[in-house]
């Protein structure tokens, strides 16, 4: 995966909402990999424009992916 710099997201509005699927799932990877930092963590609400309610489903879609092994708890040291 590229090396992501930290933007702003500029348009304001919940990408999930738009979405045709509203279910976050967390299987798929790409999308809420988007929404951690590069600490491993969730983005905040205020950096990424997601609605509440879709915050909430992110975060346990990420807390699931970490669970089964598919995210990264913390960043890998070397
Ligand atoms: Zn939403």
């Amino acid at each position: 995966m590229n090396h992501q710099q930290p933007q702003p997201v500029k348009k304001k509005k919940c990408q999930f909402c738009e979405s045709d699927s509203p279910y976050i799932d967390y299987k798929n990877l790409n999308q809420i990999a988007k929404y951690t930092t590069e600490l491993k963590r969730i983005k905040p609400r205020y950096y990424t424009g997601v609605c509440l309610n879709h915050q909430k489903s992110l975060g346990k879609a990420i807390k699931v992916a970490r669970i089964m092994g598919l995210l990264p708890f913390v960043p890998r040291v070397r």
